[in-house]
């Protein structure tokens, strides 16, 4: 179906920070998957567990445990505030997850608390739950009714925030970093200010970290970036590096509200997956990985924010944490990046204005030149 924007580039191949295309082409590959390939492509170690997996066992469904969901939860829970995590296959489908397990919550606690605080600007997923809890009408118009009980204040406002919570709030739901909705960092006194206004109201904290987790921003969790502790996240995109993975994380209040039957999912927990996304936290959290996604993530910012200088009638401004930074432009997002993509640079527009810099948190200095060397050259012409 014509869902997506696609180029007419068809890829055939990936090796570390580059895609190949069905010509031989090679292009540096700054987008990632949309923030996904946080190890690159083809990393060894990946493939290496991919295979000998596929080579054991693909599926068993939940009705057995297998060794690959022992490890992979026990690493997250260890390496997280969380007590207990759900498995499942894409981000849409661990916020979808953590929408229920909200409700379930406040059901099982009685507490009469229906609605979820969403932010302006922010972006779920595609299912209805997810997509209702959004704020982009340009995606919402044609599937109405919506899901109800999703209340939007706006972005990073605390006084917005401080008025709209109240006895009815069940959750405050944000994403750390906007990412479709431009690259927007939320300050760390907004984010604190809403873990003290869910703790006074008895209303959960849910960071939605899809797209900003995962090492994107320097530290493991977003969460931890910010220093304040959430009761539910949603993890997808990065932990997976190219395979499907997701997973919320939650306390152990919140799980001991859930029971047999009462959620699921068949591809949830499979061993596949399990294998990958052991190995990814494996190296997120070993070969200083992440250190070094902090120092390359500094150099770009810096050399993007010079470019901006550089450009004033293109572009506004650079922003963000970490490897994921957005370049706000005058021009269409779009146009320059459909020039850019051509020059043999990938990168992921959020909108009209806006190109995410999100790429693999392996990159080096020699990519980062490469890069900026590519955007300067375009600018020009
Ligand atoms: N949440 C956030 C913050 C996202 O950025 C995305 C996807 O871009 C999703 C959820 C949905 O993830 P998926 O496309 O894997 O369903």
């Amino acid at each position: 179906m014509p869902v997506y924007r696609r180029a007419d580039i068809t890829m055939q191949r990936g090796e570390g920070v580059y895609l190949f295309d069905d010509t031989g082409k090679r292009y540096l590959d700054f987008a990632a998957g949309i923030a996904v390939n946080a190890l690159g492509h083809s990393h060894p170690r990946l493939v290496e567990a991919l295979q000998r997996q596929a080579g054991e066992l693909w599926h068993c469904s939940n009705l057995f445990s297998n060794a690959g969901l022992k490890e992979f939860s026990e690493k997250l829970t260890s390496l997280s505030f969380a007590d207990a995590i759900f498995c499942c296959s894409s981000g849409a489908e661990a916020v979808e997850s953590s929408i229920k397990f909200i409700r379930r919550y406040h059901h099982v606690k009685e507490t009469n608390r229906h609605t979820i605080i969403v932010a302006q600007g922010g972006f779920h997923g595609r299912t209805l739950g997810a997509l209702s809890a959004g704020s982009n009408p340009r995606v919402q118009e044609s599937y109405h009714p919506l899901l109800e009980g999703f209340e939007t204040v706006a972005f990073d406002d605390i006084t917005a925030l401080e008025a709209t919570v109240n006895n009815d709030t069940a959750a405050i739901m944000l994403e750390p970093v906007q990412g479709e909705g431009g690259v927007r960092p939320h300050s760390k006194k907004y984010l604190q200010r809403a873990r003290e206004l869910a703790d006074e109201h008895g209303a959960l904290l849910f960071f939605d970290e899809v797209q900003c987790g995962t090492g994107r921003l320097g530290t493991l969790f977003a969460y931890e970036y910010y220093g304040v502790t959430p009761d539910v996240v949603t993890i997808g995109k990065g932990i997976g590096s190219g395979f499907p993975v997701a997973a919320c994380l939650v306390t152990r209040e919140i799980s001991d509200t859930m029971t047999p039957g009462c959620h699921g999912s068949t591809y949830g927990s499979n061993p596949l997956a399990m294998a990958v996304g052991t190995v990814v936290l494996e190296e997120l959290t070993h070969n200083n990985v992440l250190s070094h996604s902090q120092r390359m993530g500094t150099m770009l910012k810096t050399k993007m924010q010079k470019l901006a200088q550089e450009f004033p009638d293109k572009l506004v401004e650079a922003r963000g944490v970490g490897l994921m930074l957005g370049l706000e432009t005058k021009i269409s997002a779009y146009e320059l990046n459909e020039k850019l993509s051509a020059a043999g640079l990938l990168l992921a527009p959020a909108g009209d204005s806006v190109l995410r810099v999100v790429p693999p948190l392996i990159i080096t200095e020699v990519h980062i030149d490469e890069a900026i060397e590519i955007f300067r050259q375009n600018l020009q012409d």
